[in-house]
């Protein structure tokens, strides 16, 4: 009997960024990475997109796309950093989706809900809203809508399943024991983990009349994935598969049915992150389903269910989730479901956190419709908006023609309809079911929650003419001081509101101070008669110099948030002890200069300042690591021309000469003098050998990664454009080189390249770089 195989996929980080710069803060934990989905996607989201298949000699005979094989869900506030910051990893989850649907009529790809908040702990309206915008977002990506919708942490109650009914949503997954009992021939059975049949799907009747379908994933073998290490080895892996495949197909003979379906249900980070070269063994037990061994077929679940419709009903426990046994309370109160590791804490924080960010949801909730009757036709126009606003996060190239549908106002009050509209993004983000996890409200996630809930707050602020803002933060507060740390160095959360998450805010005077650094860095600072901006994914900052005497600037700054038009404008002033336009004083006036910045017009009581040493950690690690990489970019092209002058000055040493003369002065160009190593085809053999023996020499640890990031850079440069005539030979002889002073070079992203490019195009290319 064939069993239908799915693996599912589970990819989704919490929400991360500053959500002043909508870009994400350093995250020291993740070094020497950026950050934590930096560092996720290139230890798991990328290795699945091109999982290595090896020979018994280790050399590579396949590059797997995962996701043309797996049923799989990201979260859309992932896409949404992933578009930009890993744009080719996207683009395979994309292709993966499109064969998928090729091969089997229904796609891989499932979407999830919005911002991962606990859906039977929302308001039917946030909870609509929730779903829109999951559904508009996954066909701006994938480009047709979704069958199924993956709910964060499997939270289910019916409302929910009905507001999913509702948008068309055909069916989502669940953990077996969220199952209460089956309805067979009209007898109701009572289920639990252990009797459940997960070999097939279940319709799950609604109240309204409707239904949805209901996939129970294999509790004992997801959990085995994940707890006890299956992924170490590909054949164990698949023999686990086969043997679990054995059981379902032994018991649907039993009850005369045909195909049943094995799910696993697996968090994406679990390959490579969690199990290193985990995604080589799935991507083996991959290879053994699509060629149909031990009669397994890999199928998607829309797939599945379309071939074989429920037969049975099943009544869920309501409300449910996969990682709380007491229904949704580990969302709203000290349940005991916990994580994080110190034994003893409480957790009776969670219930204050939610009501305040029930407060200031409900308080931006009302402002948007009061505050939007000056930019919206009416209330339901302006809840139109509201739900179409997905469209716009999807795709910003929308945003004109989303203001014409919408606004009804011009200039200054469709600012105001942007700011009101980003306004409810950020209250609902702040909805993050991660804030609530783990053991303590001093984390990171409850901070990011609470940041989330300033910021919309900040934005009511802005657009509101009376007090409301002020005391709408004020009862977000009071709130807080409810909630409990277990950490001795905070009262309450109000103290973590106040000492971790209040100088998180990025005012205008941070806005300006930082922008002109990061300008500075790259030799743009502003100058007078020559502007410059900079642009943050959330907000740019044009700065106007009208004085420069050296050591101060001062002008006219203009901050749009996104899709801002008209922005706000300031006056600004920096001074700094050096001066502030020779190379080099960004680095000096990094620690030293003085922003200063006021509305234009307002009068001097109302400017505030800012210093680098006053911006929260996270933000001044993120500005210090920008500037080094802008310097990088400025200083690279000369840095570059220096060794290749040095590169042809290099002679062969002379008898008893062992070094370079005075090799510290080297130590900066040796990343581009390897480089000039690898690309250099006119320089003399002998040469060449004193310089391979320099690098290997020379080439500290550090230097090594960047000139591997260059070498890899230009390799990749000459294969996309194939037009500066590097052909299969030079290229195989710049790889062949490299090897030589640098055995272990990561060719990871140059393989996929080349794979993609084809293989047969490139032989001793390919070769050079490992493929069989
Ligand atoms: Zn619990």
């Amino acid at each position: 009997m064939v069993v239908s195989l799915c693996i599912h996929g589970h990819f989704y980080q919490p929400p991360r960024e500053d959500p002043w710069l909508g870009t994400i803060p350093a995250e020291p934990s993740a070094a020497p990475m950026r950050n934590w989905n930096e560092r996720i996607t290139r230890e798991s989201y990328a290795p699945l997109a091109w999982a290595r298949r090896l020979d018994d000699r280790g050399r590579i005979t396949d590059l797997v796309n995962c996701y043309e094989w797996i049923s799989f869900n990201a979260g859309p506030t992932l896409l949404r950093w992933m578009r930009q910051a890993f744009p080719r990893v996207l683009d395979r989850m994309i292709d993966g989706d499109a064969k998928s649907r090729a091969r089997w009529g229904h796609g891989n790809a499932m979407a999830q809900i919005y911002h991962h908040m606990i859906m039977p702990l929302a308001t039917p309206e946030d909870r609509a809203i929730e779903i829109r915008w999951a559904i508009d977002d996954f066909r701006h990506y994938f480009g047709h809508g979704p069958e199924g919708m993956w709910l964060s942490e499997c939270a289910v109650d019916l409302p929910t399943l009905e507001s999913l009914a509702d948008q068309d949503i055909r069916f989502v997954i669940l953990a077996p024991r969220q199952a209460r009992a089956v309805v067979e021939n009209g007898e109701t059975v009572p289920v639990d983990e252990g009797s459940l049949k997960v070999g097939e799907p279940y319709r799950v009747a609604l109240p309204s009349g409707k239904s949805i379908t209901a996939v129970f994933y294999h509790g004992g073998l997801s959990q085995a994935i994940a707890f006890e290490g299956l992924l170490r080895n590909g054949e164990h892996f698949w023999q686990r598969i086969a043997g679990e495949a054995g059981n379902l197909a032994w018991q649907a003979r039993e009850m005369g049915r045909e195909s049943p379906l094995l799910t696993l249900a697996t968090d994406g980070e679990t390959y490579g992150h969690h199990f290193t070269f985990g995604e080589m063994a799935l991507a083996y037990a991959l290879a053994q389903g699509a060629s149909g061994r031990d009669d397994i077929h890999l199928t998607n679940l829309p797939a599945y269910i379309a071939a074989h419709p429920p037969l049975r009903e099943a009544l869920i426990w309501e409300p449910s989730s996969w990682s709380c046994v007491h229904g949704v309370e580990r969302w709203r109160s000290d349940c005991g479901c916990t994580d994080g590791g110190h034994y003893g804490w409480n957790q009776r924080w969670r219930g204050p956190l939610r009501c305040a960010l029930n407060l200031a949801r409900d308080a931006v909730k009302q402002h948007f419709f009061t505050a939007g009757k000056a930019c919206f036709k009416s209330p339901a126009a302006a809840q139109a908006a509201l739900a179409a606003y997905g469209e716009v996060l999807a795709a910003p190239q929308r945003a004109e023609s989303f203001a014409a549908a919408h606004f009804k106002c011009d200039g200054a009050a469709q600012d105001k309809a942007w700011k009101l509209l980003a306004m409810q993004e950020q209250s609902l983000a702040s909805f993050a079911s991660c804030a609530w996890f783990f053991d303590d409200i001093a984390r990171i996630e409850p901070e990011n929650a609470m940041t989330f809930a300033l910021r919309a707050l900040d934005i009511l602020r802005e657009t509101d003419g009376d007090d409301n803002g002020n005391r709408a933060q004020e009862a977000f507060a009071g709130e807080l001081q409810k909630a409990e740390s277990n950490q001795s160095e905070y009262d309450s959360g109000k103290d973590v509101f106040t000492s971790e998450v209040l100088p998180r805010r990025d005012d205008a005077a941070a806005l300006c101070l930082m922008a002109w650094l990061l300008l500075a860095s790259g030799n743009r600072a502003p100058k007078p008669g020559a502007p410059s901006s900079y642009a943050w994914p959330e907000v740019s900052v044009e700065l106007i110099a009208e004085t420069d005497d050296g050591h101060s600037q001062e002008g006219t700054a203009i901050i749009r948030a996104s899709h801002e038009r008209l922005g706000s404008r300031y006056s600004w002033r920096i001074v700094s002890p050096s001066r502030l336009q020779e190379p080099g004083t960004a680095f000096t006036a990094l620690a030293e200069a003085v922003m200063t910045v006021r509305p234009e017009g307002a009068p001097k009581s109302r400017a505030t300042t800012r210093k680098v040493s006053e911006l929260s950690q996270p933000v001044s690690d993120l500005l210090l690591s920008s500037c080094l990489e802008n310097r990088e970019q400025v200083m690279g092209p000369e840095l570059q021309a220096l060794a290749e002058h040095a590169a042809s000055m290099i002679r062969p040493w002379r008898e008893a000469q062992h070094d370079i003369i005075r090799p510290e002065f080297w130590t900066t160009i040796m990343p581009y003098l390897a480089v000039e190593y690898m690309i250099n085809d006119r320089l003399p053999e002998t040469q060449q050998i004193q310089l391979e023996r320099i690098l290997s020499q020379h080439l500290p640890d550090k230097a090594r990664t960047l000139a591997a990031d260059l070498m890899r850079r230009y390799m990749l440069g000459a294969l996309e454009n194939p037009s500066h005539g590097q052909n299969d030979a030079t290229l195989a002889a710049w790889a062949g080189r490299v090897n030589r002073i640098m055995p272990d070079m990561d060719w990871w992203t140059v393989q996929n390249s080349v794979w993609e490019l084809g293989r047969e195009k490139y032989p001793a290319l390919a070769g050079e770089l490992g493929f069989a």
